[in-house]
Parts: structure tokens; sequence; C-alpha cells
């Protein structure tokens, strides 16, 4: 019988918790580390929701992963008894010859999703809270919806120590070091040996590993919250909501029935500066984009915020994340997963059990070839 491999996560957050999640459920000795506690709100995963949806607008080749990801969630809620997403659909509106209306299309066509594409009229009807404008098309997935994101990421670190794994809190982890086919892990308080480590720390990646090939570009988002005026947005339908363009936004009822939270895409966030000192205090003339945005797209919101919230998350330049081990000789145990480039937490448990491959057999059969590849080999 092979030895049981030891794996350290860094970083417990979105990703390394699934990933924790992952190498526990096949036996791995899990060893995770954060500099907080599994399900703060301080870095990418805060502000209660995140948006689920099976058509993908960016690139139609994560579709297969979505798949492998929903499977996944339904896996974790089952194990675990919690309701950690809901399918409440996700409306995506824009220009009809916008790209990303496009590889909507494109996404339902190739793997026949469901979804319904929505007239003007019918959507007026249906949901009259948003306005379209001239030229607009309107497409509801249905196999779309919303995430609990802290409730997530603490529920899957539980899960991952309810099948053996140990969690460090309040523990960052200092330095990666690879030694002779193994890996280094020093903190405060020490250095363990490890066989593999799982690297998942979102906003801090440059601060951990400098000097990297390929450059994360750490941004401040903004989420905003508002109250509707009508009932419109808590009918019997709340899906949540995309637009493409002139805007690029999105928006989602929150679960507890009295506001509806509205976020902007990346080229509209600002440089996060360094992690460990988020400025959390939004700016009156910050808002000017969002009232603009209700005035034009969403007049049922009222434009005074009842509640502003900070965040971080990285980018790369083409916003397909890195995975994989990190290039050079000596390398191959240390497994990075970064620049989720603001889409990445439907993705979740599937980047998790990619990162259980990679770090236990050194290869997965995932379709990730069209991500950024690292010092990763085709299998
Ligand atoms: C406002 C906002 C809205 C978003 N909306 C969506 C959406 O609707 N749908 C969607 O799919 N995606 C969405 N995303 C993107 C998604 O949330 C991110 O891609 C994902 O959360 C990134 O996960 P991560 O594991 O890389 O980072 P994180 O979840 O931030 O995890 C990193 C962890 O590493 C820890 N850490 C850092 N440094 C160290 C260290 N040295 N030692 C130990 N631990 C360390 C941190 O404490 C943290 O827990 C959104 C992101 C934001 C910010």
């Amino acid at each position: 019988m092979a030895a049981r491999k030891r794996v350290a996560v860094v970083g417990v957050g979105t990703m390394g918790s699934q990933a924790a999640w992952r190498l526990a459920a096949r036996g791995a000795e899990v060893v995770g580390f954060d500099r907080f506690a599994p399900g703060h709100d301080r870095s990418a995963a805060g502000g209660e929701t995140r948006i689920f949806r099976s058509a993908h607008f960016e690139d139609s080749r994560y579709v297969p992963l979505l798949k492998h990801a929903d499977a996944l969630w339904e896996r974790l809620q089952q194990e675990t008894g919690r309701e950690l997403r809901r399918l409440t659909g996700c409306l995506l509106m824009g220009p009809v010859e916008h790209h990303q209306m496009a590889t909507v299309l494109q996404s339902i066509a190739e793997h026949d999703l469901d979804h319904e594409v929505l007239e003007a009229e019918a959507l007026a009807k249906r949901f009259p809270q948003y306005l379209l404008e001239d030229g607009d098309a309107a497409v509801l997935d249905r196999r779309a919806g919303f995430i609990r994101p802290e409730l997530t990421v603490q529920t899957a670190a539980r899960r991952a120590e309810q099948l053996g794994a140990r969690i460090h809190r309040y523990t960052p982890v200092r330095e990666i070091i690879p030694v002779g086919g193994g890996v280094e892990v020093s903190t405060d308080s020490g250095s363990e040996r490890f066989d593999a480590v799982v690297v998942t720390v979102g906003p801090w990646v440059n601060d951990l590993l400098p000097g990297l090939p390929w450059e994360v570009d750490i941004r401040r988002l903004v989420s905003v919250w508002y109250v509707p005026t009508t009932d419109a947005w808590f009918g019997e339908e709340r899906p949540a909501f995309i637009r493409t363009a002139p805007t690029h936004c999105y928006g989602l009822p929150s679960p507890d029935g009295v506001s509806v939270k509205i976020g902007l895409s990346r080229d509209l966030h600002r440089p996060a500066g360094d992690p460990n000192a988020l400025d959390r205090v939004v700016q009156p003339e910050e808002l000017e984009i969002f009232t603009e945005l209700l005035r034009r797209h969403l007049p049922d919101l009222h434009p005074d915020p009842i509640r502003l919230s900070v965040y971080m998350e990285g980018y790369t330049e083409s916003s397909r994340p890195l995975v994989g081990p990190l290039p050079g000789a000596g390398n191959e145990n240390v497994i990075l997963l970064a620049g989720f480039s603001g889409h990445g937490f439907k993705l979740s448990p599937a980047f998790g059990d990619i990162a259980a491959d990679l770090a236990l057999d050194g290869h997965t059969d995932q379709p990730i070839d069209f991500m950024t590849t690292l010092g990763r080999t085709a299998a």
C-alpha cells in the first residue's frame, strides 16, 4: 500500500477550504494554515452571496468545469446537511452584439444548458425591476443562483476537519521552501515538512511568492446594498443578474428578503495596495457610478445604500487563473491556485478537486489546459 501523503494547504479560504475537503476525502493527511480563520470576510469571500451560473460569458471552455463543480456543490451539501447554494436562476442582459452575450449563447448551444431567451416585453412583465435598452438581449440561465460564501468556506473546512484534517487558525505562513522531494512550510512557531503544498492565499499571493513570472493584480471591490421601493425583487422568482454593458455589473436579491446587493466588474475597481492594510472606507464619490447605474437600469432601487463593504480579489491579465505547480526544477510539489479574476467562487469545489489531483497524482484529467499552465505538463 502506498504511504499516506502529507499535504499542507496554505490559505484556508475559498479554494483552500475546498482543497482541504477534497484532499482529506481522498485519504491525505492534511494540515491547513490560515492567517485568520475559515469563513472570515477580510479577503475575497465576504458579502453573503456569490453568483453560481452554468452559462459562462467569459469562455465556454469553463462549462465542463462548472458541471464538475455543480456535482460537488450537491455533494458537499449532502455530506454536511447545509444549504450552501440556492438555485434561483440568473438573468444575463446586455447588447445583443456584445461578445459576452455571444459567449453565453455559445455556452448554451454547445452544452445544451437549461435556459430561456426573454424578449423585452416578456422581461418587462415578468421582471419589471430591470430597464433594457434598445438592442439588448436577455437570457435566463436556469441552473444558476446564489452561493453563501462565508458559510461555504466554514462548512468545507469543517468537513475537512471531520475527515481528519488539522487547521491552524491565525497562523500566517511566512515561507515555503522546496526540499529534496518535499516542501518545508514555515510559520512564526517553526517549520514542518510535507510531501506537497497547495498554495491558495488569494490576494496575498504576491506577498508570499514574490517574483512570480505572472502578474496578479490585486483589486479592491466595493459591494453596495440597496432597498427596493416595490416588491418586484422579492416575488416568487428571485434570479441574480449580470449586465454586460455599458457598465458591467451584477446583483443579487439578498437572502434576507430586504435588500439587493450590487457590484461592478474588474476595470471599475481600484488597486487594493497592501492586502494587510485594505482601505475599507467607501468615499461618497465611489458611489456615483452605482447611482447612475440605478437611474439607467435599476430604477426600482432606492439610491441611498443601506450597507457598503469592501473586499479583495486577484486578477490575471487574461482573467484566466494560475493553476499548477510552480515552474522550475524542484518546485513540482508546490501547487499554486491564484488569480481567479472575479469568477472563482462558483468553480471552487472543482478547483479544490484539481488541487487534490495535482498534489496527490501529479496530474489532473479536468480540462484546465486553456488556463495559465505554470509548470504543468500535459497529462
Ligand atoms: C466582491 C466580490 C464578488 C465576487 N462575486 C463572485 C461571484 O458572484 N461568483 C463567483 O464565482 N466569484 C465571485 N467572486 C470571486 C471569488 O469570490 C474569488 O475568485 C474567490 O473567493 C477567490 O478565492 P481564493 O481562495 O483565491 O481567495 P480567498 O478566499 O481570499 O482565500 C485566501 C485565504 O488565504 C489566507 N491567507 C493569506 N495569506 C496567508 C498566509 N501567508 N498564510 C496563511 N493563510 C493566508 C487568507 O486569510 C484567506 O483565508 C467575487 C469576488 C469578490 C471579491
